[in-house]
């Protein structure tokens, strides 16, 4: 008589592997911005996926409702999350256009100010110590980049300049087996604007240093299968 001893591998629990921990998700909710949930979530699940790696980082922070979904994987796994934004608003966001928010108007300047928001949103959510902000236009903080990236959201300005510019300087960070992800990716032109797929997506495939692993609503998530932080695409 012998027994056999046959090693079962525990699955992990996809609900507390792959959900945002349930303290964070009234701060996630509560903020301001401009991510649904499931997108939230799909943005939580590759950063927990790859913080382990390096450093995230986010263009576009608005207000830090997205940071809350990639901080929140820092906290869990470890590692930390840039996010880039002027903070002056996208031109959608502006006086007039249909994504302007009044309370986020500096009254001195006249001027959007997002950064307040942010560091409030921040602040409460106790991510402080896993959320970096840094305040520039995307392309003056691309010039000077050469740090290699796990993880790579864009989610920055949505005109074509912007997008060209944040295609130019960011994706080229991404490490080997790192993810670029990108936000409001319209395939179908009566779905949004079209930079983000046109400019970024299609160009990125098209590049063959990119092949795409997941995708949800307008998110789509591309990891780099073809060269290392550095090389061009
Ligand atoms: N990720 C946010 C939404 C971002 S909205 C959320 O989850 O809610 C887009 C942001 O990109 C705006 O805050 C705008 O100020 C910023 N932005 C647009 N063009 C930019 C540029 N060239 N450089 C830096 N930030 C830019
Ligand atoms: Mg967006």
């Amino acid at each position: 008589m012998f027994h056999i001893l046959v090693s079962v591998p525990v699955p992990e629990n996809p609900a507390s592997s792959d959900m945002l921990p349930d303290d964070l998700l009234p701060h996630a909710r509560a903020a301001k911005g401009f991510m649904p949930e499931a997108e939230g979530m799909l943005l939580h699940r590759w950063a927990r996926r790859r913080l382990p790696h390096g450093p995230a980082l986010e263009v576009g922070t608005y207000c830090g409702k997205s940071a809350i979904w990639l901080g929140g994987a820092a906290r869990e796994v470890g590692g930390t999350v840039i996010t880039i934004d002027h903070h002056r608003g996208s031109e959608e966001n502006q006086a007039g256009w249909e994504h302007h928010d009044t309370s986020l108007v500096d009254p001195a300047l006249g001027l959007m100010d997002t950064l307040p928001t942010f560091r409030r949103t921040v602040f409460e959510a106790g991510l402080e110590e896993h959320v970096v902000a840094v305040v520039g236009r995307s392309e003056a903080v691309s010039r000077w980049w050469s740090t290699p990236l796990s993880l790579l959201f864009i989610d920055g300005g949505h005109g074509v300049e912007p997008a060209r510019a944040d295609f130019r300087g960011w994706p080229q960070w991404v490490m080997a087996g790192g993810v670029l992800v990108i936000h409001d990716v319209f395939p179908d032109p009566a779905d949004g604007g079209r930079p983000p797929y046109e400019d970024i997506y299609l160009p990125a495939l098209a590049s063959g240093s990119f092949e795409e692993v997941d995708a949800e609503g307008s998110m789509r998530v591309l990891q780099r299968t073809r060269g290392d932080a550095g090389d061009a695409l």
